[in-house]
């Protein structure tokens, strides 16, 4: 008798890379591909994600047979919709991170920048695969577009010069990766995908490569995380994208699941500004079917019950104080809750605290960029005091001050997205502010050197 197989849940895919390489064109290209091509009936609504059916990814590869062999076991691809560092940052996981998978963009004409080695570091340290679109290929001098056309047909189209113009800019762009450690070919060259980081040429404006994008995200995620895409049958697990406040539905969470099965009439536990947050469900919300990318995404329609992986909006008493980047576990019985609260108060202890260190104060806005900032820091061998979320307070300004009068660099409180109370006087203490991550880590470094010199 043969067991049963199991679900594999859809792997939820990011997109990072440098300012301008074409991260939102790209995510844009697939999520127009994905209305067009649907079947009608198939669901791609999502929460603060775009929802791929394998069905589609089938349809765009029929050409790349040779590449997606096997018939699709997921269901489809979840791509995150927001692009770049900062909101990668909330999708943590303890040790991790929920994204599966990424795609690191890349201009093929301009190679890495300071953001691409960036995200290979963030990707690294929170262990997440990528692969590499070398997006605008339809800027190569002499290229002719194929509208849609898969890369490995529209190569063979293109001249013999225009071809070798791809391959030297995709040769240093293999070259840049070996820089960050890793070694890199064209997809159409690798033989052992565990070994080598795949490039595929992709033009996010005619839509060539894509085909062969998302065949390969399918097929190498399909292949090599089973284990990790298991659909579990249990109760829903998540984290909070962000926290909002809705018309008509008051404070709300936008949460990406990656496991279980969310309930309306469950109870939640999730992590809290001022401590823990056990609620239950009032309603769970994606957006209204789209009959055409232009309708507002903003018309949001009540289920029931959802499947993970899924973006989804749940409103629920008491969700004001929720934090962004966050755990949420959803609870099937009372004997569990005890235990998921202390698990999800200890995950949320690693991140935010507050110890005796002669070290610097740290505040972020999200419990992400915080967790970010400390490892960041840590890799400098700068030592915190307080790690924490929200505006600057009288506590941290005391804090600082205490160690100021210690060791004098590190009386010093670093601001992310964050501003100080209303009312307060900062009197001496210094207040570093800064909205992007290396750039604070960067003016921190800067301030210790000058005063310890
Ligand atoms: P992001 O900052 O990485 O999100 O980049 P955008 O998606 O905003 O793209 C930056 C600019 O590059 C925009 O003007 C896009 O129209 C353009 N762009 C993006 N992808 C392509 C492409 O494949 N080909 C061409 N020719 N232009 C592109
Ligand atoms: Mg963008």
């Amino acid at each position: 008798e043969e067991a049963q197989a199991k679900r594999l849940r859809q792997p939820i895919v990011v997109v990072l890379g440098h300012v301008d390489h074409g991260k939102t064109t790209l995510l844009d290209k697939i999520r127009g591909t994905a209305v067009v091509r649907k079947e009608p009936g198939e669901m791609t609504q999502e929460v603060g994600a775009s929802f791929v059916p394998s069905s589609v990814i089938e349809k765009l590869s029929e050409k790349l047979k040779k590449m997606l062999q096997v018939k699709l076991e997921i269901p489809g691809l979840l791509f995150i919709d927001t692009p770049g560092h900062e909101y990668f940052s909330n999708l943590r996981k303890r040790g991790g991170s929920i994204a599966d998978i990424a795609i690191l963009v890349v201009d093929i004409n301009e190679g890495f920048q300071q953001q691409t080695f960036e995200s290979i570091d963030i990707l690294k340290g929170r262990k997440v695969p990528f692969l590499v679109a070398a997006n605008k290929i339809d800027r190569i001098p002499g290229w002719k577009p194929f509208e849609n056309e898969p890369f490995l047909e529209t190569i063979g189209k293109q001249k013999k010069d225009v071809q070798n113009r791809l391959d030297n800019q995709v040769y240093d762009i293999v070259t840049q990766i070996a820089q960050a450690g890793l070694n890199a070919d064209r997809f159409d060259r690798i033989k052992d995908f565990t070994k080598n980081v795949a490039i595929i040429p992709v033009s996010a404006k005619t839509g060539e490569g894509i085909p062969d994008l998302l065949a390969l995200l399918a097929g190498l995620t399909q292949r090599f995380m089973k284990e990790r895409l298991t659909f579990a049958e249990g109760p829903a697990k998540g984290v909070i994208l962000e926290v909002k406040e809705d018309l008509g539905l008051g404070h709300t969470i936008d949460v990406i699941l990656y496991d279980g099965i969310l309930r309306k009439n469950d109870q939640i536990v999730l992590g809290g500004v001022n401590g823990i947050i056990t609620t239950k469900i009032r309603g769970i919300f994606v957006p209204k079917p789209l009959q055409d990318m232009k309708l507002s995404k903003y018309d949001f329609t009540s289920i029931d019950e959802v499947y993970a992986a899924a973006g989804v909006k749940i409103s629920a008493p008491g969700l004001e104080d929720a934090l962004a980047g966050s755990p949420i576990y959803a609870v099937n019985s009372e004997s569990n809750l005890k235990e998921i609260e202390n698990k999800i108060e200890e995950e949320l202890k690693q991140v935010r605290f507050y110890n005796s260190v002669e070290g610097i104060v740290v505040k972020a806005d999200s419990l992400g960029t915080l967790e970010a900032i400390v490892t960041a820091l840590n890799k400098e061998n700068i030592p915190v005091r307080v790690a924490d979320i929200g505006n600057i307070s009288k506590r941290d300004l005391m804090e600082a001050s205490i160690v100021a009068q210690q060791k004098k660099e590190y009386g010093i409180i670093a601001a992310f997205r964050v501003k100080t109370q209303t009312g307060l006087d900062v009197g001496n203490i210094k207040i570093i502010y800064d909205d992007i991550i290396y750039q604070l880590i960067e003016d921190i470094k800067k301030y210790i050197d000058d005063i310890k010199n």
